[in-house]
């Protein structure tokens, strides 16, 4: 189904259509997010289906403010109050016992529901003017890269959404750091701009777990299907200088000097930088027609460490 998507640039009019039951994409310091209602049971179906995510991949809801997350969770554990108390608003996801109010559309059928309350001031806005809590997960056909821009979000979903709130691209790039805290262990369940070593000094018991557990979790559906895949194939490597390009049309992303001869490429200073670039270069990439994308690994420290497992999940790897 066709529908109009209205692109806007306010905030005001896009918590408006949220708010009659329709589904908005808004603008986040992570990724772009699509939102519905999760008092909206016919707004949340078709943010399922504009996406084409599968129904058994929870959904990570929003909020405007740290005192909505009684609302959403039934119980709060003192490691997850640490937690808030250090990174909320911000680019973490913490897994808690669902409050009753939340569907388990959302959920995909789990006790336990992902919540987050992000920094950036338009979603904020957004987020307080909206009717209820927001479920949103990233803004992009499922399995694409995600989208960073609002240009990216138009790309994959003009015709699927009731509407756009334009901002600018998100300053991270990358999705949340999900951290599961509904057991007696908190888990690390996905990397993000909040690194293991800060969550490590609020709650030193943190761990985390192997890819191939995490598949085997009922715990995190989600990571099991395959994310971030632009059409090229991703070549990893460790060894710049030792690429021997086999591709006219080959593109390079990393923060060592490209190869020679290479026909699209993108240097940058830092991980930060490296975080924030890599969805948008994927999608150019793909603009671009470029049959093979040579991605520097960084080492597991700090950010590296979500920049890593994109790589990986993008190279169907992980
Ligand atoms: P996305 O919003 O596209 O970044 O995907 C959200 C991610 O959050 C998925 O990988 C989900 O598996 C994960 N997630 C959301 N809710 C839960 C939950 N209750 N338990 C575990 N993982 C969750
Ligand atoms: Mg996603």
């Amino acid at each position: 189904m066709i529908m109009q998507t209205t692109l806007t640039d306010s905030v005001e009019e896009a918590a408006a259509i949220l708010n009659s039951g329709g589904v908005v994409a808004f603008p986040t310091e992570t990724v772009y997010g699509l939102g519905a209602g999760i008092c909206h049971s016919e707004a949340l179906l078709k943010l399922f289906r504009a996406k084409g995510r599968p129904s058994d991949n929870p959904l990570i809801v929003h909020i405007g403010s740290i005192g909505q997350v009684a609302e959403v969770a039934a119980e709060v554990n003192v490691q997850a109050e640490r937690l808030i108390e250090s990174f909320f608003p911000g680019p973490l996801t913490l897994v808690l016992k669902k409050n009753p109010s939340v569907p388990y559309s959302v959920t995909a059928g789990l006790e336990t529901v992902g919540v987050r309350c992000p920094a950036n001031p338009i979603a904020r806005e957004f987020l307080r003017l909206a009717c209820c809590p927001v479920a949103a997960p990233s803004a992009n056909l499922s399995g694409l890269p995600s989208a960073t821009s609002w240009e990216a979000v138009y790309e994959d979903l003009a015709g699927k959404i009731d509407c756009l709130l334009r901002g600018k691209p998100s300053t991270i790039g990358l999705e949340s750091t999900i951290v599961d805290c509904s057991g007696t262990k908190p888990i690390l369940l996905r990397a993000g701009a909040i690194t293991l070593e800060q969550l490590r000094e609020v709650v030193p018991e943190i761990t985390t777990i192997a890819v191939s557990e995490a598949e085997e979790r009922p715990k995190c559906p989600g990571l099991k299907y395959p994310h971030y895949a632009p059409r090229a194939s991703i070549v990893l490597c460790t060894e710049v200088e030792k690429i021997d390009l086999k591709e006219s049309s080959a593109a390079y992303i990393g923060m060592s000097e490209p190869p020679q001869g290479i026909f699209l490429h993108k240097v940058c200073l830092t991980l930060e930088e490296y975080g924030r670039e890599l969805f948008g270069f994927f999608r150019l990439c793909d603009t671009e027609g470029i049959g093979v994308i040579y991605c520097e690994l960084p080492s597991d420290e700090g950010l590296g460490r979500a920049i890593r497992d994109r790589l990986m999940r993008a190279a169907g790897l992980a």
